[in-house]
């Protein structure tokens, strides 16, 4: 097996630096292409790269796509992405021609996830090429809407037959068994003395600057600067003019599943708006609320399990008509549910200060690990690589798992390995492109085996 991998190798780069070629980010919805251009264009190249290889496609009204093998009625899945998230800058190399250099490849999506498709590929060609009789389909499912909202496999969903088990290879090896559930909320002042307090990108990622703005009577400035002298920002100035002072404040971007790794911006200046005395009654519910614990308490919601605690991120502040709001992203462990949530936080979300709403709660995905999906998932790769130090984990993202049933994000990344996903100069390993290829083979035999 590993020489036949070795033979492909030249071919699978090959067909990966085609799928790279493409700027897979999302467009504008136009005609029938949901997700844009590029991606319609990137699906359509990948389709073709199943057909060279004899495989039968469908193209889902360019939402998603499969190639497909076998026979029967069951339908084992496998779910890659062919979207992107943007490039951004600080690349050393095109990220849109893949470079190979020693034993390395680099561009966007060479790991996320388009590599992972092309060894996903090559595994059921493998599969093929040993003439094994198939009594299940096995359906390669390329998506065109991962990195923003999967809307994809909810139209897969909807039109198409169902998946009756499989992976997605956009996690990590050997398995991820449970996946958080996400819960959003909103904060919003009822009274507050601030001017305005913008900050923050994205609601799943720390606050990492933020701009507040006080009326100058009501605060000491030495105070306010030795407050936020004391707070884990990483830079901040303090400005008097025209009777307002500013407070811009630089923390640390972190992604909201780990906001402990991260600085809120917007929490540490309500945090020094506080030590130094300025009265506010949405500093107070901030900061009795929200907090920069990030752990749910000022909710009621310090919950954990064995396999992991809550998780609570202020994104983005942001002042509009006199009334500041703060979105909430919260990743509950996997063993709580929704009514456990809504039940906990009942009473403590509302006072005289302020007030959040909960905008949306999100089931949690779990299998145990010892059931038949994620032992037969795990065996695979124990068969391949020889690490039983390694385990099944839990992660408090989201992947493709929680919208197909019975299947877990396995692989691709290998542990301890710093794939570069999402930042510049993304990467993928010759050899650990070789190993997918291998362990999802075996996955496939062990989800084909009764
Ligand atoms: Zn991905």
């Amino acid at each position: 097996m590993k020489k036949q991998i070795e033979a492909l190798t030249p071919e699978m780069l090959e067909k990966l630096a085609r799928l790279v070629r493409y700027n897979s980010i999302k467009g504008e919805a136009k005609d029938d292409m949901p997700f844009g251009e590029e991606t319609a264009k990137c699906l359509k190249e990948a389709l073709q790269i199943c057909e060279e290889m004899g495989f039968e496609t469908k193209n889902v009204d360019n939402y998603c796509g499969y190639a497909q093998m076998g026979e029967g009625k069951d339908i084992i899945g496998i779910i890659a992405h062919l979207d992107i998230v943007p490039a951004g800058d600080d690349w050393s190399t095109d990220p849109f021609e893949m470079t190979i250099k020693g034993d390395t490849v680099y561009g966007r999506g060479v790991s996320d996830d388009k590599g992972a498709a092309i060894a996903s590929l090559y595994a059921m060609k493998l599969i093929k090429d040993s003439g094994i009789k198939l009594n299940k389909r096995i359906r390669l499912l390329m998506g065109c809407n991962e990195e923003t909202g999967s809307a994809c496999m909810q139209y897969y969903n909807k039109h198409e037959e169902p998946i009756t088990l499989g992976f997605t290879p956009d996690g990590e090896f050997p398995g991820i068994h449970g996946e958080k559930g996400g819960c959003s909320m909103l904060a919003s002042s009822k009274n507050t003395r601030i001017i305005a307090m913008n900050g923050g990108f994205v609601s799943n990622a720390v606050c990492n600057r933020c701009t507040t703005v006080v009326p100058a009577k009501d605060v000491n400035i030495d105070k306010l600067k030795e407050a936020l002298s004391k707070t884990a920002l990483l830079e901040y100035s303090v400005n008097e003019n025209n009777g307002e002072v500013t407070i811009d404040a630089r923390g640390v971007a972190a992604h909201a599943s780990t906001p402990l790794l991260g600085v809120n911006a917007a929490g540490c200046t309500m945090q020094a708006l506080a030590d130094c005395g300025f009265e506010d009654d949405f500093v107070k519910f901030y900061n009795s609320h929200i907090g920069t614990k990030c752990n749910g308490e000022g909710i009621n919601l310090n919950i954990s399990d064995d396999y992991g605690v809550l998780t609570f991120n202020n994104g983005i502040v942001k002042t509009e008509n006199g009334k500041i709001t703060c979105t909430i992203d919260i990743r509950v462990p996997v063993t709580f549910t929704e009514k456990d949530v809504r039940e906990r936080t009942a009473g403590h979300l509302e006072d005289e200060n302020g007030k959040i709403e909960i905008l949306h709660v999100g089931n949690p995905l779990f299998y145990p690990v010892d059931s038949p999906l994620v032992s037969k998932l795990y065996n695979a790769y124990v068969q391949v690589t020889g690490d039983t130090v390694n385990k099944p984990s839990v992660i408090g993202g989201g992947t493709y798992a929680k919208y197909i049933p019975n299947s877990i994000a396995f692989g691709c990344e290998f542990p301890g390995n710093e794939s570069h996903i999402h930042d510049a100069d993304e990467r993928l390993k010759i050899t650990d492109l070789q190993k997918q290829v291998e362990i999802y083979v075996q996955a496939i035999r062990n989800l084909l085996a009764d």
